[in-house]
């Protein structure tokens, strides 16, 4: 058995939705239950209706028509979405209507494009002759806590899964599951976070004890470095779960490293392949006794970066200082990416969008605070890396002959990565030049 997962822009449209159905078809040996995404810009689509349905009124018309057409194109019955499309006028009439959107009315109106998208995916495999059913998730079983939103799955979905999957699923039958999707245990529709059809994958993988976990998405697999900068970055064959935990920080089209948490519990190899390319083998992420490989594997940046320096205004770091420092932070909800430390002051890196003026000014109360904008954190990512003995030397080599300042390192903090700060515009250089020395031109 595998779980295949089809991303957003896999199923946006009827040819998409056409290639899917045969990938599925390709592989209906191995016993496939498919996971999907919201068609792609729905769930966007989606939270907008709502907000306007806050503010006086929403017009679910576009949406509506869109999925007419979708169901046009593929020449599926007129009426298949009639009762989501019904409940989601509904819904967004009693929005209007109390003049508050909750987290948990987000949620339910977010889940339409996931049901609706299994739907339409069921329909489609079964008019190509191949026997599926659309099926919620929830309604195999799978629970979370009342975290609208980003709910938390409760342990024991595992279990209920299995076992409602083998009562309800025949194994001659395409099982359809909406990801993203839940329910809490007063039975309210929850959701798992932004892009978090991955994980739904991941759970029902798991739950269902899957030998492998297909995410189909629009690139060949995870790469050397982002093909935008480096004209000649290659595809990797195979990486270690947390490689690619590392790099999917860094935007680079992977997977998000909650995704890869129960697959990886169950030992379980994610395969990232390519729907308009379905014939390209793709990358495995595995476990690291299986990737068995050393060196550097891949080269991310993350542009947009702001650095703050905190000087304590007493002469040593006193102790509390950092609790203090952090507190402050952590109240402000700010996100810390990089850090490193001196006798009197503390660096550390933040998102460049990040609003740090409340926070600077009560630093202010017990530090020195500076800040400096338009940095990009570099990242070398591979297993071992922190043991490689030339390895910085290597790095700071190929920088230096290049004249690119390095404002920060980070070595040490996890045995895959090694990272750095440079100006922003330096990044592309730096990571071209990087790619040169460790991958060759
Ligand atoms: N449709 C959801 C989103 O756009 C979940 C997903 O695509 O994985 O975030
Ligand atoms: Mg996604």
């Amino acid at each position: 058995m595998i779980v295949m997962k089809f991303g957003g822009t896999s199923v946006a449209e009827a040819a998409r939705i056409r290639d899917v159905v045969e990938i599925v078809r390709g592989r209906r040996s191995r016993q496939p239950v498919v996971v999907v995404s919201a068609q792609g810009g729905v769930t966007n689509a989606l939270i907008e209706l709502a907000e306007s349905a806050v503010r006086g009124s929403a017009d679910p018309a576009p949406l509506r028509e869109r999925f007419v057409g979708l169901l046009a194109d593929l020449q599926l019955p007129a009426d298949l979405l009639r009762d989501e499309i019904d409940e989601l006028a509904a819904l967004l009439q009693g929005i209007t209507l109390v003049g508050d959107l909750t987290t948990r009315s987000l949620d339910r109106m977010m889940s339409f494009g996931e049901r609706c998208s299994a739907r339409v995916v069921a329909a489609a495999l079964d008019a190509a002759g191949i026997s599926a059913i659309g099926v919620m998730s929830y309604d195999l079983g799978l629970l979370t806590d009342s975290h609208y939103g980003r709910a938390e799955v409760l342990p024991e979905s595992y279990e209920t899964i299995a076992q409602r999957f083998a009562e309800r699923v025949s194994p001659d039958v395409v099982a359809v599951v909406t990801g993203f999707v839940a329910r809490d245990e007063a039975g309210f529709i929850t959701t798992l976070g932004r892009g978090g059809s991955d994980f739904t994958a991941a759970i029902f993988g798991s739950a269902l004890g899957a030998h492998e976990i297909e995410i189909w998405t629009d690139v060949d697999g995870v790469m050397t470095s982002d093909p935008r900068i480096v004209a000649d970055a290659r595809r990797l064959e195979r990486m270690s779960f947390s490689e690619a935990a590392e790099l999917a920080y860094y935007g680079a089209k992977v997977i998000h490293p909650a995704t890869i948490h129960p697959a990886v519990r169950h030992d379980i190899p994610i395969r990232v392949l390519n729907t308009l390319r379905p014939d390209q083998p793709g990358t495995q992420i595995v476990n690291a006794e299986t990737a068995a490989t050393t060196g550097v594997r891949s080269i991310a940046s993350k542009a947009d970066i702001t650095l703050v320096h905190v000087t304590s205004l007493r002469m040593l770091l006193q102790h509390g200082f950092m609790a203090r420092l952090f507190e402050v932070f952590e109240r402000h909800r700010i996100v810390i990416d990089m850090i490193s430390t001196s006798e009197v002051s503390v660096s550390l890196t933040t998102e460049g969008d990040t609003d740090l003026a409340a926070a600077a000014e009560e630093l202010g109360g017990f530090a020195e605070v500076r800040v400096e904008s338009d940095k990009a954190i570099l990242c070398l990512v591979g297993e071992g890396l922190r043991d490689a003995p030339d390895l910085l030397d290597r790095i700071f080599g190929t920088l230096r002959t290049e004249s690119i300042p390095v404002r920060m390192v980070s070595v040490g903090a996890s045995r895959v990565n090694v990272s750095m700060l440079v100006d922003r515009t330096d990044e592309h250089r730096a990571v071209r030049s990087l790619h040169a020395e460790f991958f060759g031109a």
